[in-house]
């Protein structure tokens, strides 16, 4: 079963968004759990949730999965910023798993010169006060590419913020093949290497997703620059590794290459040509 899908527009509301992922002949997507460069979020309407709903259900979506807006930054040491970090965390796990979302994933954060220490101790404690352990949503941490100041460039990091958690149940992590690659794990010519790694450190029944981006800069380089499928340094077949490994079976995949629907439409129809999927429903 290939769960697969790209990051979709919600700004024409979460049925419209829906109708779209069958359009491209997706079964998931990835969207955004609020406005990416603010604060702002619609509220959906009764009758747009049950539409919604409903057309998930008839085409048998895999796992949803919403991303927090990249203004938020639990890791920070400024009181505003942390403040307004810890609202939104907190709303966003609340109004995702009203919606039945199955994950949220978030980019931990910049320590911004406090250390990755001190980081880890906000994050730890903005998650402390956004997790109830009642929800159904799961919170993922995402792998970030570590430029700057970024904290979950290392396994070890994300290890560290889970164990501070009093709920860790609630809480997975989410990989992006860019980031990793970028952070400086050899996908390319170690992936067996990687995932042995990250299944020693968190253990790999944590990992919920995957995003799958090839990337623009060079193995290690700690920037963050999505590619086209095949059009980066990581290459289609390293990818494509990614999506055949057993141990990954069955995770949900979600597209954030830079193309609008038409544009992951045909690159999920060639990965499906690719992984030998049939074409479409
Ligand atoms: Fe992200
Ligand atoms: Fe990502
Ligand atoms: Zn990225």
């Amino acid at each position: 079963m290939l769960i697969i899908g790209a990051h979709m527009s919600v700004a024409k509301g979460i049925a419209k968004a829906a109708e779209d992922v069958v359009k491209i002949n997706a079964n998931t997507m990835q969207f955004f759990s609020r406005n990416p460069r603010g604060s702002t979020f619609k509220t959906y309407t009764g009758e747009e949730i049950a539409k919604f709903q409903r057309i998930r259900k008839e085409h048998e979506f895999g796992p949803l999965l919403a991303h927090a807006p990249y203004t938020l930054n639990l890791a920070s040491n400024n009181e505003k910023t942390y403040e307004f970090a810890c609202m939104v965390i907190k709303e966003d796990i609340a109004r995702m798993d009203a919606l039945g979302i199955e994950y949220l994933v978030f980019h931990p954060g910049s320590h911004t010169g406090i250390g990755t220490e001190a980081g880890i101790a906000n994050i730890v404690g903005g998650l402390n006060q956004a997790i109830t352990g009642n929800e159904n949503i799961m919170v993922l941490l995402e792998t970030m590419s570590g430029k700057g100041s970024e904290i979950g460039v290392t396994f070890e990091e994300l290890r560290a913020i889970r164990d501070g958690l009093e709920h860790p149940e609630r809480v997975g992590v989410c990989l992006d093949s860019c980031h990793v690659f970028s952070a400086g794990y050899d996908i390319v010519n170690d992936l067996d290497g990687v995932l042995d790694e990250f299944d020693r450190v968190l253990g790999l029944d944590l990992l919920k997703a995957i995003h799958m981006n090839d990337s623009m800069m060079p193995f290690g380089a700690h920037k963050d620059r999505h590619a086209t499928i095949g059009d980066g340094e990581i290459g289609m077949e390293a990818l494509l590794n990614v999506m055949r490994h057993p141990k990954l079976q069955g995770i949900p995949i979600y597209l954030e290459t830079p193309l609008e629907d038409e544009g992951h439409k045909a690159e999920i129809q060639m990965l499906k040509e690719k992984l030998n999927f049939p074409q479409s429903k």
